[in-house]
């Protein structure tokens, strides 16, 4: 049941890399930076039944947006130092 985080994750990386110029955005890289984030987010966040989850996400619950975007800001600097492609 982790795919509706997934989708947050994605779209905050999204939204996070759009001001970012100077970094690569190619597919590869948004992957590994969805990727890392999702290990690296608190498991409670990651482990959370689909009802649960809907239930944060309808209260807006801003700490939960914090703690993803935190998060992915550290995954895209690790990505940044460290591409995997070519
Ligand atoms: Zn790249």
């Amino acid at each position: 049941m982790t795919y509706l985080i997934e989708d947050e994750v994605i779209y905050i990386t999204n939204k996070v890399l759009k001001n970012k110029e100077d970094i690569c955005t190619c597919e590869k890289c948004k992957l590994d930076i969805v990727a890392i984030s999702l290990n690296n987010l608190p498991p409670q966040y990651v482990v959370t039944e689909k009802g649960e989850l809907y239930k944060r996400v309808n209260n807006m619950n801003i700490q939960f947006e914090i703690d993803i975007t935190r998060e992915v800001i550290k995954s895209i600097e690790k990505v940044n130092k460290k591409p995997r492609h070519k």
